[in-house]
């Protein structure tokens, strides 16, 4: 294969790889509307009346809840409404996990509001003073969100955030013109603030849970059947539920929305790679395994014969159906089989019931009722995240030794 066609032929499974990017920021984000009402509400007053107060924001929570990219879509949003409006807010996003001193973010915020700083030495409070009598001579506002500062508190101690807030302080005689939104991580931290700065932020937290699995859903659906990120024909419900159960909250993940990003676009490029016209629940479990390695050969060690023949029989059947899941009843008619095949006398239909319980509670597969659609109810199994070519492998050393 040439260059050109590597690069002439589009791909089936991306349509806009981008757009599975970290720094992406989508037109909608689904289930943190509210989030952004909030935010909304306690910006007003910089809105209705920019330089009369200086808010001050706290989003909390842990990685990958959407909170980089909720200041970023808000930041967005507050520059264009300025800019219709004639306020002359300017939206800056500084991350401290680069620029760790109250300088660099400084002198990144000159940057970004494109201020000629003179080579010589700067301290950072002089470098605040020149935005701040900037701002001033423009008349204009700056909202700056200070990302991750975390790291700012743990290498400057609470004195960066002490110095940023206080300083209007000093120029009481003149109209406000710093606004900030700091994100954070740890909780913890806010205790290390001094009292006053404390108590102005305190009551203007947004706390940002992790994503449920239908969350995580819903977030990957809209990325791609909205956004067009992936071909909709190549990415169905099933994948997307599949991600959506590895990474919810309330199925033991972490609930964490970029994760399940990184495997959507993992997924995608095996894939690719393979020439497949879809995304297949293969590619999802390799995916998640690559990311975080897990393979379960200690706990294979401790299952017992006839645990891992029921074991093999589900992975089989998952790998002929190409599914994300497999009824109980399929499961059975495959582990006759191996059965069979190893001369072991299969049990009956309630040890198998058990077996599949063990499994679960090793966390090598998961297990569900299902709900309506399917005939009845049935015990549905599914193993998320092993790729299933290298477990079965490993079975059949376990079974054949
Ligand atoms: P955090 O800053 O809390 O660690 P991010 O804002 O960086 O999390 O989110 C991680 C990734 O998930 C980003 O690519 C982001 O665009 C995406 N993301 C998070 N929440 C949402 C959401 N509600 N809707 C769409 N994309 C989201
Ligand atoms: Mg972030």
């Amino acid at each position: 294969m040439s260059l050109y066609d590597v690069w002439s032929r589009g791909s089936r499974i991306f349509l806009s790889e981008s757009k599975l990017s970290i720094d992406y920021v989508p037109r909608r984000l689904p289930h943190r509307e509210d989030h952004l009402l909030k935010l909304a509400a306690m910006f007003k007053p910089m809105i209705r009346e920019p330089g009369a107060m200086s808010q001050k924001v706290i989003l909390l929570g842990p990685v990958g809840t959407g909170k980089t990219v909720v200041a970023k879509f808000f930041g967005s949003h507050v520059e264009a409404y300025s800019r219709r409006e004639g306020l002359g807010i300017r939206y800056v996003h500084v991350n401290c996990h680069k620029d760790r001193t109250l300088f660099l973010i400084m002198k990144r915020v000159s940057e970004q509001l494109k201020l000629r700083i003179p080579r010589r030495g700067f301290s950072s409070r002089e470098l605040m003073n020149i935005v701040w009598s900037t701002l001033e001579s423009r008349n204009e506002y700056l909202l700056l969100t200070i990302d991750e500062a975390d790291y700012l508190m743990n290498t400057s101690g609470s004195d960066a955030v002490y110095d940023l807030t206080r300083m209007s302080d000093e120029y009481t005689s003149s109209e406000l013109r710093f606004n900030f939104i700091f994100v954070l991580r740890d909780a913890s931290r806010l205790a290390l603030l001094e009292e006053c700065v404390r108590s102005s932020l305190l009551h203007n937290i947004i706390r940002f849970n992790p994503y449920t699995s239908k969350e995580i859903y819903d977030i990957l659906a809209a990325r791609v059947y909205e956004e067009e990120a992936m071909n909709p024909e190549a990415v169905g419900d099933e994948v997307l539920t599949l991600i959506g159960d590895l990474v919810g909250f309330d199925r033991g993940g972490r609930g964490d929305a970029r994760q399940a990003l990184e495997i959507l676009w993992r997924a995608g490029k095996y894939a690719e790679a393979e020439g497949a016209a879809r995304v297949m629940p293969e590619h999802v479990r390799r995916a998640y395994s690559d990311i975080y390695p897990q393979f379960p050969k200690e706990a294979l060690n401790n299952l017992k014969r006839h645990e891992l023949l029921v074991l093999l029989a589900i992975v089989r059947t998952l790998r002929s159906t190409g599914a994300a899941e497999a009824g109980l009843g399929e499961v059975e008619r495959e582990y006759r089989a191996v059965c069979d095949e190893f001369g072991e006398r299969p049990r009956g239909h309630t040890k198998v019931w058990e077996y599949v319980q063990v499994l679960k509670s090793m966390g090598i597969i998961t297990a569900r009722i299902s709900g309506p659609g399917r005939r009845g109810k049935t015990t549905l199994v599914s193993i998320p995240s092993v790729p299933l070519d290298a477990l079965e492998r490993e079975l059949l050393t376990k079974i054949g030794s």
